[in-house]
């Protein structure tokens, strides 16, 4: 926009060859830009000197290449623009190449049955929030929150982790009720976007399903296959999300999740829950609060207070939603529940270079494990959900209750997590709650957090 501005406001007074080089040199220097902070494990926010280096080098290159070689820079700079282009086109032609398994089998075996008692169901996640003894550790009380929901009646599940260490991976899993960790990212969106056997089964038994994400989640060009999401398809959000993360030199995790809406959000998903619908709802909403550390391959030497301070915003936002839903008066289910760990332990990313040995089941907890509590309408329910072990066995133990049917565990999946389809911390590195992998193996996941 400055370039264009300045485009505008001088174009009588500069040359052709001065926007040539101005407009190569700023390309290439955004273009490089993520590369390079990779590279050197910089954070967005102490890119601002390296921006001016390298905007300064691709201009001193650009500029001598100009004088002794106009041919060579005119050929590097159409190869530039060409790389790009191919680049940009090719990410987006294999991720539509990715087949979606439309029909899951838990899917044709509940189709089969029918749901009698249909209450509310609220999945109602806030990022990378959890359990309490993992607070401890972190040395954050967040003992308040948690008596609130006992108050509340909440039922806690203890040692519950997920086999996805991130959002997409985690969350896809839960709804499609399959190990879908491994997949592309556009397939775990096309998943979470209304397309899973959790909508499928909801909206078979007369349920409108809605869903209060942020563009992060809707990201692609796939079809909406729910009833209602906020915000709005809005390919611009998206874009521009992207273009900061481009010019600040890094996709950092806020970037990715950032919802100027946030209060927006918040009422249109209270004027959901409190709306007296003939139908009943269901409802997925993933809060980007507390959220977990930056992944910049590092921690900050503020990590843990960062985390703390959105925890406090995630602890408002989740008594306020349990309220509404209480203030609805209808029968409702809550499942409240973090998508994976916080990041604080380690280098607060995916562990990237540590051998085997450096790794514990601290580590492995600060990445897998997190909060999972359910508030049920009757005690019936109760019957049906002893085996949650993982975050993905919810919703076989939410339809083992629903149906009044304990067979439909049978079909819940081999619990191997994975973090990023196992580049860092391999496939399987928990098992059954117990450590597989580094220098704790066969300890409990928590146990050197108790
Ligand atoms: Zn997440």
């Amino acid at each position: 926009m400055v370039f264009l501005l300045i485009t505008f406001l001088f174009k009588k007074y500069l040359s052709e060859k001065f926007f040539f080089v101005v407009f190569i040199s700023i390309f290439f220097t955004n273009y490089t830009l993520p590369t390079v902070t990779k590279i050197f494990k910089l954070t967005s926010e102490t890119n601002v000197l390296i921006h001016i280096l390298l905007l300064g080098c691709v201009s001193f290159i650009v500029i001598t290449l100009y004088f002794k070689s106009t041919k060579t820079l005119r050929l590097l700079s159409i190869i530039l623009v060409c790389v790009a282009v191919i680049q940009g086109v090719l990410s987006d032609k294999t991720d539509n190449n990715r087949e979606v398994k439309e029909i899951s089998k838990t899917y044709n075996y509940l189709s089969g049955l029918n749901i009698k008692d249909k209450p509310d169901i609220y999945f109602l996640i806030y990022d990378a929030y959890v359990a309490e003894k993992q607070m401890d550790y972190y040395g954050i009380d967040n003992h308040d929150q948690m008596q609130f929901l006992k108050d509340n009646d909440f039922v806690f599940y203890d040692d519950v982790y997920t086999v996805g260490c991130y959002t997409l991976g985690s969350v896809a899993s839960v709804l499609e009720m399959d190990y879908t960790v491994n997949s592309r990212a556009y397939q775990l969106r096309k998943i979470i976007s209304g397309n899973s056997t959790v909508d499928n089964i909801f909206q078979k038994n007369g349920y409108k399903t809605h869903y209060l994400l942020t563009p992060y989640f809707f990201r692609g060009n796939h079809e909406f296959g729910g009833d209602f999401m906020y915000p709005p398809i809005n390919s611009d959000v998206g874009m521009y999300n992207i273009l900061s993360s481009i010019l600040l030199g890094q996709f950092k995790f806020d970037n990715e999740f950032q919802n100027d809406d946030y209060d927006e959000k918040n009422k249109t998903k209270h004027q959901i829950i409190l709306k007296q619908t003939t139908n009943p709802k269901f409802l997925y909403s993933h809060s980007i609060f507390p959220g977990h550390s930056a992944n910049a391959g590092y921690c900050r030497p503020n990590e843990t207070d960062l985390y703390e301070e959105r925890l406090q915003i995630a602890n408002n936002e989740m008594r306020d939603d349990i309220e509404a839903v209480l203030n609805s008066n209808r029968d409702a289910i809550i499942i409240i529940a973090g998508d994976h760990g916080a990041f604080l332990t380690g280098d607060c990313t995916d562990l990237d270079g540590y051998e085997e040995e450096e790794v514990s089941s601290v580590d492995l907890a600060d990445r897998y494990g997190m909060f999972l509590a359910i508030k049920y309408p009757d005690n019936n329910y109760l019957k049906y959900n002893k085996n949650i072990k993982i975050l993905q066995d919810v919703f076989f133990s939410i339809f083992a209750g629903l149906f009044e049917t304990d067979s439909i565990l049978n079909y819940s999946f081999n619990n191997k997590p994975s973090c990023k389809g196992g580049k860092y911390i391999p496939v399987g590195a928990i098992e059954n709650g117990i450590v597989m992998y580094g220098r704790d193996k066969g300890k409990k996941l928590y146990s050197d957090i108790e």
